[in-house]
């Protein structure tokens, strides 16, 4: 599908009020465009810059009738808005990611079907949605992780299980709801690609992400050249390619892999928007993420991608707030000596609370060489605590 442009004097609407719909908005806003908003949550991160805020649920006909009305294309800022609003909103205006695409990737079991559809490897699983399927569970499959197929993010809704005992226990726990079991994988390393796909198929990508997680969260990104084997570098384009394209997807999307021990590369779960892996696109690239979200909704030129500058981004979760385990009261980072480290860029959310676990921001570092990079990383993560 090929759709009309929209110029800059347009305004652009999100599904989602959360930090990756702020740096979208931020994004439009700085090219010249309205934006809108929807989100029940009067002080959501990006309903707090928005120029309209509609503050209703994600299925409120009003609430969807009022963004449709004011924006001319939509997008959506998290993959757990509901498919059935997006639906509604394209019988009126353009909406990419449209829902189709989105319904895959919130559903774990259709999204793994859709990866081997694809011809892309992915863990061995089973999905598991009655007590049959259960008892039919091959034991390859163990020692494996239980994951619910809907509602999982930043490890939650996960069980590692050992034995069918196990595993049943983990099941019955999660009230029987449908789940997906994956085999457990000897992991080495952990990367992501992000790719923008226009109406007309066009499709631009950012160089593979190196991720370390913690504790089931993103914590630190690591973008330079030779983060990767080149192998797996091309491999993954390639597959994150195949992925987009056999969705027909419009916008941008992330896909995560696993690096096995023997050097193999097997898809993990996609994103259908911007990914917090490509945050360091904002200080490290020619054109971020999130500018081109924007430009893939209103059919601007999609172009490729530079990135001037090796980065690392460390997560900033709301444990930062509390420097020792004892404390009860948040008390605010020392920003003024991170920053005063060269190529810090902070990026704060605007979220009134910082809770344990909570994504309060992140910190890039750009600089001249990858090992300055992390020079800087390893002094503001000490700094940080
Ligand atoms: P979420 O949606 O919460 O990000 P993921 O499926 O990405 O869930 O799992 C979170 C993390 O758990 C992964 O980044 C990885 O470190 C680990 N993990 C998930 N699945 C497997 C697996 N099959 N084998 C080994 N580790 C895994
Ligand atoms: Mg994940």
């Amino acid at each position: 599908m090929s759709l009309p442009t929209l110029f800059p004097g347009a305004t652009l609407g999100v599904m989602g009020g959360g930090q990756l719909g702020r740096m979208f908005v931020h994004a439009a806003q700085r090219m010249g465009y309205f934006t809108a908003v929807l989100d029940p949550d009067a002080a959501s991160p990006a309903g707090l810059v928005s120029h309209h805020h509609i503050q209703t649920g994600y299925l409120d006909p009003e609430g969807l009738a009022r963004l449709a009305e004011c924006s001319a294309a939509v997008t959506t800022e998290f993959e757990n808005v509901p498919a059935p609003a997006l639906a509604a909103l394209a019988l009126q205006r353009p909406v990419a990611p449209g829902a189709e695409a989105v319904a895959i990737a919130q559903d774990r079991a259709r999204e793994k079907a859709h990866f081997v559809r694809c011809g892309v490897p992915c863990a061995p699983y089973a999905v598991i949605e009655t007590p049959e399927q259960l008892a039919a569970v091959p034991d390859e499959l163990l020692p494996g992780i239980l994951k619910t197929a809907r509602l999982g993010y930043d490890g939650k809704g996960q069980q590692r299980v050992a034995t069918r005992a196990e595993l049943a226990a983990a099941w019955a726990g999660l009230k029987g709801v449908p789940c997906v079991l994956e085999k457990r994988l000897p992991l080495a390393a952990e990367c992501s690609v992000i790719v923008a796909r226009g109406w007309d198929g066009a499709m631009v990508h950012f160089p593979p992400q190196l991720n370390l997680h913690r504790d089931g969260i993103l914590a630190v990104t690591q973008v330079h050249e030779g983060n990767l084997p080149k192998v797996l570098v091309q491999r993954s384009i390639d597959a994150t390619k195949s992925i987009a394209n056999g969705l027909q997807y419009v916008g941008v999307l992330c896909v995560e892999f696993f690096v096995l021990e023997d050097g193999s590369l097997v898809v993990n779960e996609m994103a259908p928007r911007p990914h917090n892996s490509g945050h360091y696109t904002q200080d490290a690239c020619d054109v971020s993420q999130f500018e081109l979200q924007v430009r893939a909704l209103a059919g601007l030129p999609l172009t490729p991608p530079r990135q001037h500058s090796p980065a690392i981004m460390l997560n900033l979760l709301g444990d930062l707030w509390f420097a020792s385990t004892a404390q009860d009261a948040a008390t605010e980072p020392p920003w003024a000596r991170v920053l005063a480290l060269p190529g810090t860029h902070l990026h704060l959310y605007g979220k009134h609370e910082a809770r344990r676990g909570r994504k309060m921001g992140h910190l890039n570092i750009t600089g001249a060489s990858a090992a300055q990079v992390r020079a800087t990383a390893l002094e503001a993560a000490q700094l940080l605590g």
